[in-house]
């Protein structure tokens, strides 16, 4: 930022003044935001571009050389809806991005029950962690856990965070998530809800953490594509978490697994 001030301010010739420095940083604020939209549209394009090239050359190859080949035709056929999944799930997840952007000031209102929520939520994950094979399990304190919150984007939060336990921890693992209450959090600073998420998978290389929920960041891009991921989970998460005005912490290393803290006030 600093070399784009001297440059601005050697084209123009003499400056001088707080005020008109201040105008060249927002010159600079501007630049960076429209960067970063144009990095945006771009990373969008190529994530759609992909599954459709795909999807493209097994039409093609479905009209020409495998026309009269029934098991090729069912062969293609299967990867052709899972490219179309993978679009649909992208698209999805744009649109909730979107949304959870656009609210991100506007308080939420409702008052949630933040163990009831866990628990649905992890009813509707268990045949997935059924079908990899992981045990899935909620230690929560006994009584109820009631702040201010948005239902349907707090679940969201989990569902992604709890998805992404099964996903990357591995078959055969397990996924534990723990919920406890303070009267003064050291991170809040006043009553707030901590939910862990925890996995014993292959962890992340802690260079990640600190861009790990930035749009279409992957610390593992090829094993997030293999398992369908769009990228977007985190960035939609820390959204949500903002409007909240919670918190969220990723401990994690090579070899160790990975906690992911979601720190909620009350
Ligand atoms: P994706 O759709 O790729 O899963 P996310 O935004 O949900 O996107 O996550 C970003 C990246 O963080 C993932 O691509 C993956 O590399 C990493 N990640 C997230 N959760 C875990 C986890 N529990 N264990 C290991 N890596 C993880």
């Amino acid at each position: 930022a600093f070399q784009v001030h001297c440059r601005y301010m050697r084209g123009i010739g003499a400056v001088s003044g707080g005020a008109v420095l201040a105008t060249f940083m927002d010159v600079t604020h501007l630049e960076q935001a429209s960067q970063m939209r144009r990095d945006f549209v771009a990373n969008v394009s190529h994530e759609l571009r992909t599954p459709l090239t795909a999807l493209m050359g097994f039409i093609e190859t479905l009209q020409g050389p495998a026309k009269d080949d029934a098991a090729a035709r069912d062969r293609f056929l299967k990867i052709m809806t899972s490219e179309a999944n993978r679009m649909n799930r992208l698209v999805g997840d744009l649109l909730s991005l979107n949304r959870v952007e656009s609210e991100e000031r506007i308080r939420p209102r409702q008052q949630i029950e933040l163990i009831e929520l866990l628990h649905v939520t992890l009813e509707t994950l268990r045949p997935l962690a059924d079908d990899a094979g992981v045990s899935l399990t909620l230690s929560a304190p006994d009584n109820p856990v009631r702040l201010p919150g948005d239902n349907d984007q707090l679940r969201q939060v989990f569902t992604n965070l709890v998805e992404n336990a099964i996903k990357y921890g591995g078959s055969g693992g397990s996924v534990d998530v723990q919920v406890s209450v303070s009267d003064q959090d050291t991170a809040i600073r006043g009553p707030a809800a901590r939910v862990r998420v925890i996995d014993k998978g292959p962890g992340i290389d802690p260079v990640h953490l600190p861009r790990l929920t930035e749009r279409f960041y992957r610390a593992d891009s090829h094993r997030s594509r293999e398992l369908g991921g769009t990228g977007l989970g985190l960035a939609i998460v820390k959204h949500i978490i903002n409007r909240h005005r919670g918190r969220l912490r990723v401990e994690s290393d090579l070899g160790k697994g990975a906690v992911f803290t979601v720190i909620l006030p009350m």
